[in-house]
């Protein structure tokens, strides 16, 4: 401030030396104009300054304006850096916000935001897509005007939102399941968070099936058995009808056992880790041990045959990859009739690496309706068939588990009346070369 009024006087002081050098050198005729002319100019120079500021504010680039000298050149550089700082503010705030628009967008739940009146602020994209709402087109639209459900009306008239809400069949696919609450927030406003539980949905819904086939699959032998023991109990019959009723006991209780072992072998292969790809897996010992434990099962009625035709050992779990590979083999025994033929082979496919484990029969074969099915627990094409073989209905549920687990592929091709081929097939990262001659 001192410097601009010391400047002033200088300017001033000038001026009137200028004048009167004026009056004295040259004639009185320009000394007027010359005196007006030096008045004048700080004021001009002024207005020059102002519209140059005008100018600059208009069109939002006053920091580029070069400085001006003396008191403007103060104001203006002032100005200046006040205008920087608010622009730099401005955009740490913009970052933020994008920032925080970029994570709720980043959200696997749906996110709707609502003011005071109900009226969508702002929602992400999964929210669009569970409500099918456009955000650019629906904005400051009340929610309960765009979602008509009834049951998301009565949730918004009621106001309760403590509890959360599920909605059934939303958005273009008629199959999902959608968990939402509103949770308040700032001045009477709302956050909406929906959730997409269909997957969970199922596995609560597989859950409950699992649970009450088990628990069916326990009565019945419980149930026959305790029909058994009344009867010795209460009847005095003779010794060889009791032995026979003990002999039918002892399968309804080796029927329990065999379902016990598969659900536990199930809950072992759901809660083991996965199984170490360095442990070399020799299958000609494992055919030789296959071999013997189908030829006692079988009791002579089938003809088998076995070959191991690839130079390749498997990388994995052998007491799994056992079970599953005698769950295929003890299938075709106890679906095939008397007299059938079973090939049960392991093979190389040089094209694309892979390993093969084969079995196939002559028995009744499946219909192509059952065959994706057929992996799921407690899935049998008869019923009745199944439980007199003394099928769990867990061993193909057990093969598909141990293979995935293995990165190998379960292949069933079948031909009703002809028979099936229940096919392994290993990913060559899964294999070694024999390294262990059986
Ligand atoms: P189960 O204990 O009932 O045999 P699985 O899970 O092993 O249960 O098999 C599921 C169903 O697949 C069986 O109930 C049967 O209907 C059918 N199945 C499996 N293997 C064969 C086969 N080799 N031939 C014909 N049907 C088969």
């Amino acid at each position: 401030m001192v410097s601009a009024l010391t400047r002033f006087a200088l300017l001033i002081g000038l001026a009137l030396i200028a004048a009167f050098i004026t009056l004295e050198v040259w004639s009185a005729q320009w000394a007027i104009p010359l005196g007006i002319f030096i008045i004048s100019a700080p004021p001009i120079y002024s207005y020059i300054n102002l519209a140059r500021l005008k100018k600059y504010i208009l069109s939002d680039s006053l920091e580029k304006m070069s400085l001006p000298s003396g008191y403007w050149e103060e104001v203006l550089f002032r100005l200046q850096r006040l205008i920087k700082n608010q622009k730099q503010k401005l955009l740490t705030i913009e970052r933020q916000h994008n920032t925080f628009i970029e994570a709720f967008q980043a959200s696997p739940n749906g996110l709707v935001m609502l003011d005071e009146n109900d009226q969508i602020e702002w929602c992400n994209s999964i929210a669009e897509q569970f409500f099918g709402l456009i955000y650019k087109r629906d904005v400051m639209q009340r929610i309960n005007f765009l979602i008509r459900r009834p049951e998301f009306i009565q949730y918004f008239t009621k106001r309760n939102f403590e509890e959360p809400l599920l909605m059934e069949r939303m958005g273009p696919s008629s199959s999902i399941s959608v968990m939402l609450q509103a949770f308040p927030f700032g001045q009477k406003r709302h956050l909406i968070l929906v959730q997409n539980v269909t997957d969970l949905q199922k596995a609560d819904a597989m859950r409950r099936d699992f649970v009450a086939n088990v628990s069916h699959e326990m009565r019945t032998p419980i149930t026959v058995l305790m029909g058994f023991l009344e009867t010795v109990q209460s009847l005095d019959l003779p010794k060889d009808q009791q032995d026979q009723y003990f002999e039918m006991m002892m399968a309804q209780a080796i029927r329990m056992k065999s379902l016990v072992e598969d659900l536990l072998t199930l809950a072992n292969l759901e809660s083991n880790s996965l199984p170490a790809i360095t442990k070399p897996v020799h299958i000609k010992t494992l055919m030789a041990l296959l071999k013997n434990d189908v030829e006692a099962l079988s009791m002579g009625r089938h003809s088998f045959t076995f070959e191991a035709l690839s130079q390749q050992d498997l990388l994995g779990d052998e007491r799994e990859v056992l079970s599953a590979f005698s769950n295929l083999v003890s299938n075709a025994i106890r679906y095939t009739p008397d007299a059938g033929l079973i090939d049960v082979k392991w093979s190389f496919n040089a094209e694309d690496g892979q390993g093969e484990f084969s079995v196939t029969d002559t028995g009744p074969g499946i219909a192509a309706e059952h065959l994706s099915r057929l992996t799921e627990r407690f899935y049998r094409v008869d019923r009745s068939r199944s439980r007199d073989t003394g099928g769990t209905g867990l061993g193909l549920a057990i093969v598909k588990h141990i293979a995935s687990r293995h990165q190998a592929q379960l292949i069933i091709e079948s031909t009703p009346g002809r028979g099936s081929t229940f096919m392994l097939r290993f990913p060559k990262e899964r294999l070694i070369p024999i390294t262990h001659p059986a």
